[in-house]
């Protein structure tokens, strides 16, 4: 796949994976043997029909491609470029056992750039669901005892029920849940709470991975199915589960993510310029402060940056601060091997110049006086015998602390589900990490009509199990409609 040059990559935030060209892109799907009884399929959890799409690649219907896609997934784009393919639908595909599986994600990709590219030439006339490319309607905040939606919203699509759907978060699972509710001819109305939806995707996958342009694009490609989004309205704090039911919504689906992040609970963690991740990802991605002076959000991080972490989160940082002009450096406990970040993106980080320490952890963030950050403390870690994750758990090595100085520290050590949503809703069953419990297959939660999938079920996972969460409960919600 062609890539930025790490020298030049490091200079700006555009998408660093340039995308196959047409040619390319028929070479590699003709790498595809077309398995009668393919495997790949079962690792891809939106059930995408693989086999097909890549055909209609080889012999250059790319419309049809994205068609097939779109059956299935309405966030191809996206998929494309951040799905851990590795594990998931290329971990099966049989060519994999003796050479390199066939491309899918990349392939998933260039349909749906080629689709986006298609539409743009000129004259524009559609957009690439084939409407105009509309933004979601700017709502106004959900005030207790209203209305949440005015009942007006017609759909397109057969069933006559047209009966009312709430979906709480506009991530991927929600996005899902959301548009095969609509496709399904169910009226959908997301409530986010940011200003923006998509999630993850628009706050915390920087734009050098994931164009947010992209992500606006296919979201907007669920509107037009029907969907509305109203952003601005917080669950737990603008409205309950409990009102919305009271006015008249049928079923709801809870998407709403694992972000709350986590911290060290080391001494000067409170200290100016330590971010959590989320925060330091949401100033760069939402609020764009790597455009200031044109966006008036700056992010002030110093000369170097400290992340701790070895997770994609952690990468993501990393590249990030870089990009913002800072020295970079990693902190993991435990050896390169354990690290859970994709392979490609740690490749990707130390091609482009991030420093990675291995076994060691920090123990105190140092301040000065006017509790500006000024360095950190790190011990040395060990490995020992397997923890309940069954990797090797890191122990520290007495005496053997340091000090490095350091100017910013950002800590990816990972998310939990915020509990503003559980503690708003009574009677809703938690898990250890005060997750919703939900059955896995179709995400009906102990509350009858409340469903929920995604991070905030499972603790923080990927974009696509999030989506296939959502694809399964929007099954069992129309099921559960019907009955009703
Ligand atoms: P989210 O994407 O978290 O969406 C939840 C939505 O609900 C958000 O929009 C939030 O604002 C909204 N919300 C929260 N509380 C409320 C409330 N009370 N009321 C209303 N709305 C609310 N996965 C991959 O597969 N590949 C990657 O490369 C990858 N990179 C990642 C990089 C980063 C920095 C992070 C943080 C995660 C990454 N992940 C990646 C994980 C992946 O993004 C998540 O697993 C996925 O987004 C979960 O989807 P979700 O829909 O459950 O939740
Ligand atoms: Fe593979 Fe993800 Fe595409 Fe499914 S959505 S085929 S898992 S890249």
């Amino acid at each position: 796949m062609p890539r930025q040059e790490p020298k030049i990559r490091v200079t700006n935030f555009k998408e660093v994976a340039l995308g196959y060209s047409e040619g390319q892109a028929v070479r590699e799907a003709s790498r595809c043997i077309q398995c009668p009884k393919p495997l790949c399929i079962e690792g891809c959890p939106v059930e995408i029909d693989i086999p097909k799409f890549i055909k209609e690649i080889r012999e250059s219907d790319f419309s049809q491609a994205i068609t097939t896609l779109k059956e299935k997934n309405n966030l191809p784009g996206i998929c494309g470029r951040v799905c851990p393919q590795e594990s998931q639908c290329e971990k099966t595909c049989i060519l994999g056992k003796k050479w390199e599986p066939v491309a899918i994600g990349r392939l998933e990709r260039f349909a749906a750039d080629w689709e986006r590219k298609d539409i743009q030439s000129p004259p524009p006339q559609s957009s690439p669901a084939g409407g105009e490319e509309k933004k979601h309607p700017q709502s106004s905040p959900l005030r207790k005892g209203s209305h949440p939606v005015d009942g007006k919203e017609e759909v397109s699509g057969g069933v006559s029920s047209k009966q009312r759907i709430a979906v709480i978060g506009s991530g991927p699972a929600g996005l899902t849940c959301a548009a095969d509710l609509a496709k399904l001819g169910y009226a959908v109305t997301i409530f986010e709470s940011l200003h923006l939806p998509g999630g993850v995707l628009s706050y915390g996958i920087p734009e050098f991975r994931l164009p947010k342009e992209i992500v606006k694009k296919e979201i907007a490609s669920i509107e037009d199915l029907g969907v509305r989004i109203r952003t601005d309205v917080v669950l737990g704090k603008t409205f309950t589960i409990k009102e919305l039911f009271s006015q008249g919504f049928a079923a709801i689906f809870v998407g709403t993510g694992a972000g709350l992040p986590m911290f060290l609970g080391i001494e000067g963690e409170w200290l100016n310029r330590v971010y959590s991740a989320n925060e330091f990802l949401l100033r760069t991605n939402l609020m764009k402060s790597y455009l200031f002076p044109e966006y008036e959000t700056p992010l002030n991080i110093g000369k170097t940056v400290a992340v701790i972490g070895g997770g994609n989160v952690a990468m993501d940082s990393a590249r990030a601060a870089l990009r913002l002009g800072a020295t970079v450096i990693v902190f993991y406990r435990r050896t390169e091997k354990e690290m859970p970040a994709r392979r490609e993106e740690y490749e990707n980080a130390m091609e482009e110049g991030i420093e990675f320490h291995f076994l060691v952890a920090p123990v105190e963030i140092l301040g000065d006086e006017q509790k500006w950050v000024k360095g950190i403390k790190l011990i040395k870690m060990k490995l020992g015998s397997p923890d309940s994750s069954g990797r090797a758990r890191p122990v520290p090595v007495k005496g053997s602390e340091f000090h490095l100085p350091v100017d910013t520290v950002v800590i990816a050590i990972g998310q939990r589900p915020n509990p503003l949503v559980t503690q708003s809703s009574p009677g809703l069953k938690t898990g250890r990490i005060g997750n919703i419990i939900a059955d896995e297959e179709t995400g009906e939660t102990n509350v009858e009509g409340l469903f929920a999938g995604g991070d905030i079920a499972t603790g923080a996972a990927t974009v696509i199990s999030a989506m296939g969460a959502g694809k399964r409960a929007a099954r069992a919600i129309d099921k559960y409609c019907r009955k009703g």
